[in-house]
């Protein structure tokens, strides 16, 4: 096999004029004027069909408004352990207390039976989270038909899958409530950002007299985050990557150098918060909408680009009964923010990659149900236990070419060639 530079394993989707636009607004002080927010509503209203949409600061603190608006306090709320922590944290300072329900091994999201499990054996649940993880739907038509049985309000967490179907409805509308999130590493982004949806006028007003009150989000906390992501869209450009950051994160990695490797990992600080953090308390600003905005056009075009890739790695990879790959189908909604796998052996896998030149990461999401922070709300999930040891995330963003996907296909198959 010849070996070849790799793309990197995530690019941003912010465009370098964006940045531009940043300092000329922030120069002009303009980024907290404009009627882009409500332009943007209106914009997310008809393109994911649903009759109310509010913008927010930030998917996670959407998370916060509903639950708080949803429960009485001391009320538990049934969700997936396998998420980023925060959310889980969201929960608490919205009163909530998590209840953990275990995943289904090949798609990583809430199984039906776990839900079914926990709605007949606990009482006091206030309302259902579910996590579209990775782009690919849970059977969210399913858990619907449960929770209106039970009359608890269900809410679909479709962060990482805005612009995903199902049964030719958008993701995020299927259930009482949604939530997409436009944060810097999402399919939409403007740097901090999201939305929640929902045909529930009553309490979408509720929520919307509750963000009255709320500045918009400051412009020295977004500052910091574009200049972050500056130097990430720096370091991920191609010809920067392949000749310098690649290899600093290949040593890094078959080294196992610390400090090099935390700089691609995510949930490193899981600390539980029973406070929510004041700076989340914020309206999103008109410039974060207009970027948003300039950004919508493509998200079909872009969904597109990412299901074939995924349904390459599909093809590629099935046969190989150690990996665990979710079924890529021809009509299916899924939209693949990446193509995540699953191996037993994840460290050797991916020292295999990294030392033939692929750029491949792990999935550093934990199973909150076995955090230490999270005692209290300790629940016995195996599989969710097994999934987050063993999750690696294949690349498939728009701008990541085919026969960068063929090369990990076949670097993938070489290691099991070698390895049998
Ligand atoms: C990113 C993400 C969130 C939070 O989004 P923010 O906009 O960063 O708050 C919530 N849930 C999931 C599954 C996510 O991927």
């Amino acid at each position: 096999m010849r070996y070849s530079m790799p793309n990197p394993r995530y690019r941003l989707y912010i465009p370098f004029r964006s940045y531009f636009k940043f300092f000329i607004d922030l120069i002009l002080n303009r980024i907290q004027k404009g009627p882009d927010v409500c332009k943007l509503e209106q914009k997310l209203s008809g393109y994911v069909n649903i009759s109310n949409v509010i913008c927010v600061s930030q998917a996670r603190f959407g998370i916060y408004l509903l639950i708080k608006n949803l429960i009485i306090p001391g009320q538990k709320v049934l969700m997936s352990p396998y998420t980023i922590a925060d959310v889980v944290n969201m929960v608490v300072c919205a009163g909530g207390i998590p209840l953990f329900a275990d995943i289904t091994k090949q798609t990583c999201n809430i199984s039906i039976e776990g839900i079914k499990k926990k709605i007949d054996s606990e009482k006091n649940i206030g309302a259902v989270l579910v996590t579209h993880l990775h782009g690919i739907a849970a059977p969210i038509d399913k858990i619907q038909d449960i929770c209106r049985e039970y009359n608890i309000p269900l809410i679909e967490d479709a962060a990482q899958a805005f612009g995903g179907t199902y049964n030719n409805h958008k993701l995020g509308t299927i259930a009482d409530f949604g939530i997409y999130s436009f944060g810097s590493y999402k399919n939409i982004t403007s740097w901090y950002g999201g939305a929640i949806v929902s045909n529930n006028h009553e309490i979408i007003k509720n929520i919307r007299d509750e963000l009255e009150q709320y500045e918009f989000q400051k412009t020295t906390w977004l500052l910091k985050k574009v200049i972050s992501t500056l130097l990430i869209n720096i370091a991920t450009t191609p010809i920067v990557f392949k000749l310098f950051t690649f290899w600093i994160f290949r040593f890094g990695f078959l080294k196992n150098i610390r400090f090099i490797n935390k700089k691609v990992e995510i949930e490193l600080n899981l600390k539980k918060l029973e406070i929510i953090p004041p700076h989340y308390l914020a309206k999103i600003t008109p410039f974060q909408a207009r970027m948003a905005l300039s950004q919508l056009a493509q998200i079909n075009n872009h969904t597109l680009i990412r299901r074939t890739f995924a349904k390459q790695y599909f093809e590629g990879l099935t046969g190989f009964k150690q990996l665990t790959i979710p079924k890529v189908e021809e009509n299916n909604g899924d939209i693949y923010t990446y193509l995540p796998i699953q191996y037993k052996d994840r460290h050797t896998l991916l020292q295999w990659m990294m030392y033939h030149c692929r750029d491949i990461g792990a999935q550093h999401l934990k199973n909150c149900a076995d955090l230490p922070d999270f005692e209290d709300y300790y629940q016995d999930c195996p599989i969710a236990r097994s999934v987050a040891e063993e999750v690696i995330l294949l690349p498939t963003y728009p701008r990541y070419q085919s026969s960068e996907v063929q090369k990990n296909i076949d670097t993938i198959k070489y290691f099991f060639k070698t390895n049998k």
